[in-house]
């Protein structure tokens, strides 16, 4: 299993084993969290990244958390796994033709 140090659907840090999300056995997960993913699913399964970005400068801004943290956490987004995958489709069929 790998262990990343932050969720990779909405950045946020893992450090805490509770805020892990849970696989389909109730293991904790090692790439999200447990508001993006339990037992195995993701509670939002039809997002795009454009509705992960709201959702987290919304929570944000309840939080009054400072602009810049904001935009440094939007701006990982998109290199995080959950939204990084069309990607690795693309290489593979790159791959293919080869
Ligand atoms: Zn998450």
């Amino acid at each position: 299993m790998e262990n990343n140090t932050v969720c990779q659907s909405c950045s946020m840090p893992l450090d805490n084993v509770a805020l892990r999300g849970t696989e389909m056995d109730g293991s904790p997960s090692g790439d999200y969290c447990k508001y993006c993913y339990q037992y195995g699913a993701f509670t939002h399964p039809g997002w795009a990244l454009n509705d992960m970005k709201a959702h987290l400068t919304r929570m944000m801004d309840k939080e009054k958390m400072p602009e810049d943290i904001l935009e440094a956490a939007i701006n990982r987004l998109s290199h995080l796994k959950r939204w990084t995958n069309n990607n690795v489709d693309t290489d593979l069929h790159k791959q293919d033709g080869f």
